[in-house]
């Protein structure tokens, strides 16, 4: 997910990576169009098994996400893995979650602007869940619960990164801003 800019053009080298045929980036430079969703994108992930060595995407998935300037969150198809992991930026840290499900989520609904770094300069108004609570594996197998949504936008973008995992981004459909 990334933060939406205003007032602000698609510029080409807007999105760097140590390896750019692992970023799917697929908008229309300088129409502003996004022509194709890849299906990477529209398929559902893969659960990670336990001991399965997943370091090599998470470090494609940080240098994707450090190459940006204003990614707050990547899912690991978004860099061509089809695998249920994403990275989210949470009160100034980045936090690896595998196989992320959300347990529990408030009945109340908080609509705000979203972008997309595989969508760069589309924007929308998407409506997510105010809080959420997360189950996750980290890196060491180790299973962590945690709510989301107290302060900051972490639920709306564990919800996004999420809703990669399972083949959906609202995103594509949006607006150019
Ligand atoms: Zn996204």
């Amino acid at each position: 997910m990334s933060n939406v800019p205003k007032k602000r053009k698609i510029r080409r080298g807007d999105i760097r990576v140590s390896n750019p045929d692992k970023l799917i980036v697929k908008a229309t430079i300088g129409q502003y169009r996004v022509i194709d969703t890849p299906p990477i994108l529209k398929a559902v992930c893969t659960t990670v098994e336990p001991g399965e060595d997943v370091a090599y995407m998470i470090r494609t998935m940080y240098q994707a996400l450090m190459a940006t300037k204003n990614g707050v969150g990547l899912a690991a198809n978004q860099v061509g893995y089809n695998k249920r992991i994403i990275i989210i930026l949470v009160d100034g840290f980045y936090q690896v979650m595998i196989n992320p499900v959300i347990i529990d989520k408030s009945e109340d609904m908080i609509s705000s602007e979203e972008g997309c770094l595989s969508f760069p300069g589309i924007g929308k108004d998407i409506e997510r869940h105010r809080w959420v609570k997360v189950e996750w594996m980290s890196q060491s197998g180790h299973v962590s619960r945690e709510m989301f949504g107290q302060s900051g936008d972490a639920a709306r973008r564990v919800q996004h990164e999420i809703d990669h995992l399972d083949g959906n981004c609202l995103v594509s459909e949006g607006k150019r801003v």
